[in-house]
This record gives structure tokens, sequence and C-alpha cells, in this order.
């Protein structure tokens, strides 16, 4: 799950993070008031949106009065911001974090990540900080200093110091430096994140450090362990068709492609994704409808494959175990009846009650193509999209 800037510096507070005043505004009158009551000449007005790169799109954007913070506001709330990371399609902007302007000496980047390959997490740093950092882990990977932590210990505060070290922090920061690191951990790790990222973290003129930015995404493994949490989910920044998905207990995950699948059971659902690659096509989403299909959840899997306008092609991979291949056959032949499916249909069926299946699907005179194998199931659909 992730969060939005404003309740990822309200969680930073709490861990002694240093973060610019600010305050979330819902409409332009209250980001002007907001400014009013920091106080100070400048201020920045920043859309927030479940994605980065808001300073390439015009998402972040410095105002000099009230009035300008109130006006800036008031562009920027209800439009779509096109960022290199929302895709093409963009993201409404429905909130804005208003915060005091704050002059910049040093951008750094911090990070916690979760390394999968070391089976630990890791701590970044880079002196490059700013907008950027996947480019820079790819064109120059010395630029980044990294420290891999060891669960069982937590981030002993020698390591903390090297990475400040690592950054070239001025030697009179090198103390608040390394607490930052040391809470960063500690923040990380009770509350179960796949990723906090400060992106930049900055020295001002002043000679303070700041966290300007502040994104964290928690792992929805661990999310029973923190029910409170829930509240700061924001629906609204989810995928519409993954939304409606999740509604009818429907596990599908959108992608690029524009082949639909539909799949019982998630191993099924990546066997299937990789023929289709395989094939020379691209899936256009993961559907895993599950062991317990009901007809009602067939049709609501048509229905939000045939959502996404770039599917050209439908397969149903089915492997009847617990749920029976005539039970799934009957499910799909009514979902074709209460949907309109105007691409092809090419179907896979194997396992229990396999040719009842089959009988079912050819005796309902609807137009399926049947595949006998999974990596025949994937050439009919290549060849059809
Ligand atoms: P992102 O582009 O979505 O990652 O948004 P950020 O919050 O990182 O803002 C983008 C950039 O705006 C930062 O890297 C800073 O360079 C700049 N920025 C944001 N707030 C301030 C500020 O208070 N003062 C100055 N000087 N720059 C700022
Ligand atoms: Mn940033």
């Amino acid at each position: 799950m992730k969060i939005h800037e404003y309740q990822a510096k309200e969680i930073f507070s709490r861990f002694k993070i240093p973060v610019p005043r600010g305050s979330v505004a819902f409409d332009a009158k209250e980001a002007g008031n907001i400014a009013e009551e920091i106080g100070g000449s400048r201020w920045v007005v920043k859309a927030q949106i479940h994605a980065g790169g808001r300073g390439k799109g015009g998402g972040v954007r410095v105002a000099e009065t009230p009035e300008a913070v109130a006006e800036t506001a008031k562009e920027m709330l209800g439009m779509t911001l096109v960022t290199p990371q929302t895709g093409p399609q963009g993201r409404r902007v429905s909130k804005v974090l208003v915060e005091e302007a704050l002059a910049v000496k040093q951008e750094f980047y911090v990070g916690a990540a979760v390394d999968r390959a070391r089976q630990s997490p890791v701590m970044i740093g880079s002196s490059e900080g700013g907008m950027g950092i996947e480019e820079l882990a790819a064109s120059r990977p010395e630029a980044i200093v990294r420290e891999w932590v060891d669960v069982g210990i937590g981030l002993p505060a020698f390591q903390a110091r090297n990475l400040v070290f690592g950054l070239g922090i001025d030697a009179s920061l090198v103390r608040v430096g390394t607490g930052i690191f040391l809470q960063l951990y500690r923040l990380f790790e009770s509350f179960d994140c796949m990723l906090v990222e400060i992106n930049p973290l900055v020295v001002t003129e002043a000679n303070q450090i700041f966290a300007l930015d502040a994104k964290i995404e928690f792992d929805d493994n661990a999310r029973y362990r923190h029910k409170d949490l829930q509240e700061l989910d924001d629906p609204g920044e989810q995928e519409s068709l993954e939304l409606e998905a999740s509604e009818h207990r429907l596990n599908y995950i959108r992608m690029e492609g524009n082949v639909g699948i539909m799949v019982n059971g998630a191993g099924l659902a990546m066997a299937t994704m990789d023929l289709i690659k395989q094939a020379g096509a691209k899936p256009a989403n993961f559907l895993d409808v599950g062991g317990g299909a009901t007809t009602e959840m067939v049709t609501k899997g048509f229905e939000i494959i045939l959502g996404d306008k770039s599917v050209r092609g439908i397969l149903i991979n089915i492997f009847g175990g617990i749920l029976r291949c005539d039970v799934l056959a009957n499910g799909v032949v009514e979902a074709a009846r209460n949907v309109a499916i105007n691409v092809p249909v090419v179907v896979r069926l194997d396992g229990t009650n396999v040719e009842e299946g089959r009988d079912i699907l050819a005796a309902s005179g609807l137009d399926f193509v049947v595949a006998d194998s999974m990596a025949d199931a994937a050439e009919k659909v290549r060849g059809i999209v």
C-alpha cells in the first residue's frame, strides 16, 4: 500500500525526522489559509498523488503570496497530472500539500528498501539526490552507497555513520544525519515497509536538514499487524478496474499487453503469462478467479477484462481441481450470455470433468476457440491478437 507525501511526512514527524512546516488542503481557500498560518514569504504547493516525478510534471510549484498559493492550488486541484511515473493517462489531483519553501543548498537521496537477492533490508544514500535516482543507479552505480541490515541486530550506529560519510554531508551535520538514518530504519522496520524514500533530503542555507519529499510503501502481507494504517489508504488512487476487481474478491492486476487472461490459481496465471510471452504476445492483465469461483465472479471477471480497451483477445486457462471443469464451463457460458464479448476467446480446460466441460462449451453455440494444451492455447491467442 502506498500513501501520500503529506501522510508519510506525518509519520516522519512521529519518528523525529524533520520535515518542513505544512499541511494538506482540499480546496484553494484552505491552501491560502495554510500559507497565512505558516507565515514566511515563500511557499511550495505540491500535488498529492501516488506517483513521483511531480517536479518534472508541474506538480511542485513555488508561490510568493498566500493569494498566489490559493491561485496555484486552484490550478492544480482537479487537473490531471502527467509525470514520468503516472503513465500517459496521468492522475487526477484532489489534494495539495502547502509547505514553507526552504532555501536549499544541497540535495541528497536517502532510502530504505528490501533487497530480495540478499534477503535483507538495505539502506541507500546518494549525494546526487533530487530527481532521477533510477537513472543514476543505472548509469553511475558507484555514486550510491548501501548498507545491508542484519534484521536480528537492526541498524548499528556505525553503519548509519558509514552512510552519512558516503553522502559527504558537512562534518557539522554528521550527528544529525546519523540520527536520521537510525530513525529511518526504525520506521521502516516497525511499520513493515517495502520502501521508505526521502528524495530529496536537503541541507538548507541555514545548515539544517529536512526531508523535503517523503514516500512510504507498506507491505500488504503485513497489513494485519497494522490495522491503524488502513485509514491512510486512498482508494481514489487505485486503478479503477483493479478497485472493481478487489470489490468482487478477484485478484486482478492490469498490465501493458493486449491478451486478457482468466485463470484459476495464481501459479497457473503466472505460467499462462509466461507462455503468452513465449508465444510472442503480451498479457493485458493478471486475473486469478480463485478456486471457489462462482458464475457471478466469472461474469465480473469478463466485464473487467473487457473494460480494458486494449484487450484484443481473451485466454481462459482453467485446471479443474476443486473447481470442476463442468462448473467452470457453465459459468463461462452464463457469463458470455450476460456480457457482450466482442473479442475472440480461446479456452483451454483440463482436469476434473474436462469432457463434460468441453461438451458444455461445444453445445453452447457460442464462438469459443478450444485449445487442447497450454502451449496450443498461447499459440492460438497470439494468432488472434
Ligand atoms: P517529486 O518530483 O514528485 O519527487 O517531488 P519532490 O517533492 O521531490 O519535489 C521536486 C523538487 O522540487 C525537489 O527535488 C526540489 O528540488 C524542489 N523543491 C521542492 N520543495 C522545495 C523547497 O521548499 N525549496 C526548494 N528550493 N526546492 C524545492
Ligand atoms: Mn522527490
